[in-house]
């Protein structure tokens, strides 16, 4: 579904070079939008469901960034369309709500569990259910979520990679120094730390990588 806050891109320096770095790759350029929504905070995302594909930038970005630096944020958002990284994440969706159905199927009623909870006599079947939820489930979603994590973070920077290999390498790191230095975004977390719990590399990280990059 369109917000209402959306608008095609136009005919102006941003629009013409969106729209060809788009067209280069395969992206239908009428779907990308630009927010005009003034309390977005600025960014750009792609957004994809099975044969619905779209991506948006907000004003806010459109304004800190010059046209070429913003279609190098949008040749990252390409990388995660081209790369089918929407993919990974309905996957993991269903993961997450297979685990958790299966887990309370295998938890009905099981006495295994009664046991470890130290129970004598044989409660409601759902008990062992609710108690697997409180207790033993917090323990698989983290480590699903970390395992999650870091396929979002390698996403990230397969995304970069893409918009590396479109020749905007550059203007990539300048645009991700700019939107840290203007939005006073940026967060020195450690490697490990933003790899496990972000499952987004800091911008520094990001930074490092395109540099090396361009050697
Ligand atoms: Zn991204």
């Amino acid at each position: 579904m369109i917000a209402l806050s959306f608008q095609p891109l136009g005919d102006d320096d941003v629009g013409l070079s969106v729209k060809a770095v788009a067209e280069r790759v395969g992206f239908p350029p009428d779907k990308i939008y630009i927010d005009r929504d003034s309390e977005a905070s600025a960014g750009a995302y792609f957004s994809g469901f099975p044969g619905v594909n779209m991506i948006v930038i907000t004003t806010k970005l459109k304004e800190l960034l010059s046209p070429i630096q913003l279609t190098s944020a949008v040749a990252h958002e390409l990388g995660h369309w081209k790369r089918r990284h929407n993919r990974i994440e309905y996957f993991a969706m269903i993961l997450r709500t297979g685990l958790f159905f299966g887990m309370c199927r295998k938890t009905y009623g099981n006495e295994g569990v009664l046991r470890i909870f130290g129970f004598t006599e044989t409660p409601h079947p759902m008990i062992p259910v609710y108690l697997s939820i409180y207790f033993f489930w917090p323990i698989v979603q983290d480590l699903f979520n970390g395992i999650h994590a870091i396929i979002q973070r390698s996403n990230e920077f397969s995304a970069d990679d893409f918009a590396c290999d479109l020749g905007l390498a550059g203007e990539l790191r300048d645009s991700l120094l700019l939107m840290a230095a203007r939005t006073f975004s940026f967060p020195l977390f450690d490697t490990w730390c933003s790899a496990w719990y972000l499952g987004h590399p800091t911008i520094l990280e990001r930074v490092r990588r395109i540099s090396s990059r361009r050697r």
